[in-house]
């Protein structure tokens, strides 16, 4: 053996690449011949099978170009399976090539193929790309979608094919074979087993005996198989590696539990139609290597998915139930879909269980226990509390390990929430949702694991993600060969369940995170496409008026409670939480489908609330104002109607050479550039020297992800608007109108009799590229620390840069109101629709510090949609003086439910009524179950203790506190409280607790 001794490893490893290439490769087929194919190219969008099927085919072969982009064209393939196919180490098999890439599936071609009874068998993606053909003939149809590869491999240049009218028209994909094969399992198997021999051997220190022995056993396969007689000898290859292969695991290697999985964004560079057609292709795949593979188990998450399938594909939905019922087919996450969770209102992330969590109650009767986001933008603080009311207990995602500056420092670990509720999380170290169970993957997984020596577990979602194509059988193969693997993590197929129990079991004292999980990346997708986040925002309030008045009619019978609408209504709002959607990531196609959606939505519920408001207003011709805030607007009480007027604007006035608008209460001052210079209430709020309210223009390229990144550079290269084109004065308004470069704004400030807060109103008209837009207030208040509204609540974020992580927090995510104050005072801004801010320390001129709240009104990223932005923009602003975050509440609260007047009899007494100003309710509704009864959602929103009493003014038979879902509470976090018919209804509260209150109507 003298001669091997010479050999180095690099040269043995080159050996058994080439080997595996020239000669495995070519006869893993050991026969072919090609099928007869026709084809019918669809015109438009995509049409069902019963439609397709109609068609005239005209004969087509492999050369043949085939669809425009976002094109679908339809292949009948017809043959037979002659004679002697098949049999012992072979199974016959239909290969297509519809002209796949090297990309990953679902970033290009796909297929789904159907029986001609319209069955549908599976899905056709690269890496997957075989159907079973039994014997006797075939006749298949594939439908084959031409979906454009829109990124390439840079995240950052403009392109046309977003958006189906600027795309292009040309063939996209080439048909390259439709064949029969006759696939050799022997020597399948022996890929699969240098497969994952290789994957591991590379992970192993080169210095171990046994890297070197799986070298040697790689080098004697390549011996012992005939390179001119592959498949009579790939038996004795196989033999060669046994010996290596059937070595167990270390007693201590690290466990894992692989999941099947496929990450399919309900939108992102395709449209949601493509993807309902991404979910059949997937999940046909998933039921067609479940059938191959009996341990093979697939979690999927996303509500909105499976109802999908059931409207489109209601044949694969019944399978899917059969699958689910078994305990196969795992609905996870409990939510209607993947949503973003930084930017969706508080209700809003409540219905995104309640229409998730009910889905899979009603049509499977189970319900996931794990929350599933492993793809989200960062995790808001009020999630734990949100799980663990909607009756979940652990908490699954991946997306932080992607943070740029700090490292989270645990995979294992308890998440505490601003209530202090936590739920158990699990970050899983292999960082990656789209595992295909390599060496290299598992290798990491075991290297990254922070709990080791505590906790020697993790889960690995297996299965092509984001684009769908989910797990392939070469992963269950690999899965096998890893069950127990010398050197290697133990791989096990399980559920999600599985992993949890083993996990909590197995590490009783985990370490805890308190408060927000911020990503420290993709801070841009707090502003990117304003106008989808401005629809999301006006969404979420017009649900919770339609529901208000409406609840408050059907209490009083007035009218039926349009459950249908408001159903529909929430589900188009809940799927546009989409994790792609609403931060903005997604192509033209989908921002301009989602305002779309979002105009139709204003038209059809504010229909619906004008409806409820005249039943309840009853006949007559007085104003009648309804205030659907939780708080008093222009004099009419919470939750109520009045007949009132609201108050009128003060008239500027000028002021040496500029303008004061002056109610008595506060003072605001302008210079003769219309620029806020003052604003006083007993104190000054604008900082020495400064102004306020000031347009700013920054440089916004990012480094890597256009729509996604705002990188902390952009704060070097800044123009301030302070020049004005013109500053008028009006009756009621200050209009100050300023330029740049081609972008035009006007500024509109009015101050009310009465108010201590001054209305801005910013009208844009946006023509830049890749700048960032920002309003500015330095603020004379010196505040260590910010307050953000976020759900049911609000965070704390240091103003200052003294950590690494408090420097990575540049920029934040608010929902409608910031606070900053000093004791006893302090200063509200609050918005209508903008999310992005930064709030930081600043240095005045005289070297003093101030407060800089900044909002981020508009970006203009480039990719993936090239006119992010663009256009006319109205945002709305509110600066206060505001001595505690109640008063900024309040601000928040108003600017985002305006009072409406209708024509009408006289006033409206609210349902209820909450006697603490620091209990808040955020939903008046009906129940979900129809029954009738009345559904109310309060939290405490100080931070602090509370006790209310909630008066309603209808007569009730029964009132008791439910978790999220409306049920009886099972969770400590969800207080257990119950009143006889008409008993005062006193509560308590814990800091920051949401409380459900359920009553039902005497009768
Ligand atoms: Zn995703």
């Amino acid at each position: 053996m003298a001669v091997l001794m010479h050999d180095t490893a690099a040269n043995i490893e080159t050996r058994v690449e080439r080997f595996v290439r020239e000669r495995l490769w070519p006869a893993l087929e050991r026969r072919r011949r090609p099928l007869d194919v026709t084809a019918w190219e669809v015109p438009d969008e995509p049409v069902p099978f019963a439609e397709a099927v109609r068609q005239t085919y005209v004969p087509t072969g492999p050369g043949a170009p085939w669809s425009k982009p976002w094109g679908t064209t339809w292949f009948h393939v017809t043959g037979e399976v002659p004679q002697g196919w098949g049999g012992p180490d072979v199974v016959a098999e239909v290969v297509v090539d519809l002209g796949f890439s090297a990309r990953q599936p679902g970033f290009q071609a796909e297929g789904l193929v159907f029986r001609p009874d319209g069955s549908i068998v599976k899905g056709l993606e690269p890496l997957n790309n075989a159907v079973p053909a039994g014997p006797g003939p075939i006749d298949l149809y594939v439908e084959a979608a031409s979906n454009p590869d829109v990124a390439g491999d840079a995240f950052t240049a403009p392109t046309p094919l977003g958006d189906k009218a600027t795309a292009g028209s040309e063939p996209l994909y080439t048909l390259r074979r439709v064949d029969l094969v006759e696939r050799d399992l022997t020597v399948y198997h022996l890929m699969r087993d240098v497969w994952t021999l290789t994957g591991l051997m590379r992970e192993l220190d080169p210095s171990l005996p046994r890297r070197a022995e799986i070298l040697r056993a790689l080098e004697r396969m390549c011996d012992a198989v005939d390179p001119d007689r592959v498949a009579e000898t790939a038996r004795d290859g196989r033999e060669a590696l046994a010996g290596v292969l059937a070595s167990p695991a270390y007693p201590s290697a690290h466990r894992v539990v692989a999941v099947g999985h496929a990450h399919i964004d309900s939108a992102w560079l395709w449209p949601t139609r493509e993807t309902i057609r991404k979910c059949a292709r997937t999940f046909s795949n998933v039921l067609a290597l479940m059938d191959e593979y009996p341990d093979f188990v697939f979690a999927c998450s996303s509500a909105q998915q499976y109802a999908w399938i059931k409207q489109h594909y209601p044949e694969l939905f019944e399978r899917i139930r059969v699958r689910v019922a078994e305990g196969r087919f795992v609905p996870v996450g409990g939510m209607w879909v993947e949503s973003d969770t930084n930017l969706p209102g508080g209700e809003a992330l409540v219905r995104q269980f309640v229409h998730g969590k009910g889905f899979f109650l009603r049509e499977f009767g189970h319900e996931p226990d794990e929350v599933w986001l492993p793809d989200s933008f960062g995790y808001t603080a009020a999630l734990p509390q949100i799980v663990r009311a909607a009756g979940s207990h652990s908490f699954l995602t991946q997306k932080i390990s992607w943070s740029e500056t700090n490292r989270m420092p645990h995979h294992t670990f308890w998440w505490e929430g601003i209530d202090g509720s936590r739920v158990f999380t699990h970050f899983p170290p292999v960082d990656t949702y789209n595992s295909d169970l390599s060496g290299a993957e598992l290798a990491r997984a075991q290297r990254q694991y922070a709990e080791r020596g505590l906790s020697n577990v993790s889960l690995v979602p297996f299965g092509f993600g984001d684009g769908g194509g989910g797990p392939t059988r070469e992963m269950m193969e690999a899965a096998a060969r890893t069950r127990s693997l010398e050197g290697s993590p133990t791989v096990e197929v399980g559920t999600p369940q599985r992993f949890f129990d083993e996990a909590r079991s197995s590490h009783p004292a985990p370490a805890t995170w308190s408060g927000e999980m911020y990503l420290e990346l993709h801070r841009g997708t707090y502003t990117t496409q304003a106008r989808t986040k401005q629809g999301n925002r006006r969404s979420e309030h017009l649900l919770r008026e339609a529901e208000l008045w409406w609840a408050t009619a059907a209490w009083r019978g007035l009218g039926d409670y349009p459950y249908e609408e408001l159903d529909a209504a929430w589900r188009t709002v809940l799927l546009q939480q989409f994790h792609d959607i609403l931060p903005g990531s997604s192509i033209a196609w989908v921002h301009q489908e989602a305002e779309r959606n979002y105009a139709a939505l204003a038209g059809q519920l504010g229909a619906l609330i004008d409806r409820a408001q005249r039943t309840l207003a009853g006949p007559g011709t007085s104003r009648v104002l309804f205030n659907a805030a939780p708080v008093e607007a222009d004099g009419v009480p919470p939750l109520a109607a009045a007949v009132a007027t609201p108050a009128g604007c003060v008239a500027p006035v000028a002021s040496g050479d500029g303008w004061v608008l002056d109610n008595g209460v506060v003072r605001a001052g302008f210079d003769r550039d219309g620029l806020l210079v003052s604003f006083r209430a007993g104190r000054e709020l604008v900082a020495e020297g400064e102004a306020a309210a000031v347009l700013q223009v920054f440089r916004d390229i990012p480094n890597r992800w256009d729509a996604w990144d705002l990188d902390a550079h952009y704060q070097r290269h800044v123009t301030e608007l302070r020049e004005a084109d013109a500053v008028e004065a009006g009756a009621d308004e200050l209009v100050v109108r300023r330029s740049f470069h081609r972008s035009t704004f006007e500024q509109v400030f009015r101050l009310a009799e009465g108010a201590d807060q001054l209305d801005i109103e910013t009208w844009i008209d946006w023509h830049e590229q890749e700048k960032l837009l920002k309003l500015s207030f330095p603020l004379a208040v010196h505040a260590d620390r910010a307050a953000s509204e976020i759900q049911f609540g609000h965070v704390h974020r240091p103003t200052h840069a003294n950590t690494s992580w408090d420097t990575a927090r540049f920029e934040t995510a608010a929902h409608r109101w910031v606070h900053v104050g000093e004791p006893g005072f302090g200063a509200a801004v609050a918005n209508d629709s903008t999310y992005g801010h930064d709030i930081t320390r600043r240095w005045t001129a005289d070297g003093l510090t101030c407060t800089q709240v900044r909002q981020s009104l508009l970006r203009a990223p480039r990719f993936p949609d090239p006119h992010a932005d663009q256009g006319r923009h109205v945002l709305r602003t509110v600066l206060r003086v505001a001595p505690t975050v109640l008063e900024a509440l309040d601000s928040g609260y108003r600017l985002n439910l305006p009072v409406r007047a209708v024509e009408g009899g006289g006033p409206v007494e609210p349902l209820l009524r909450v006697s603490s100003p620091a209990v808040v309710v955020e939903a008046v509704k009906l129940a979900e179950d129809r029954s009738g009864d009345l559904v109310v959602r309060l939290y405490e929103a100080r931070g602090g203790r509370a006790s209310a009493r909630v008066e309603v003014s209808e007569s009730f038979a029964r009132a008791w506190t439910t978790d999220l879902l409306e049920r009886a509470p099972a969770e400590p976090v969800v207080q257990t409280s119950a009143w006889a018919a008409d008993e005062p209804i006193e509560i308590s509260f814990r800091p920051f607790e949401i409380v459900t209150l359920r009553l039902s109507r005497a009768a």
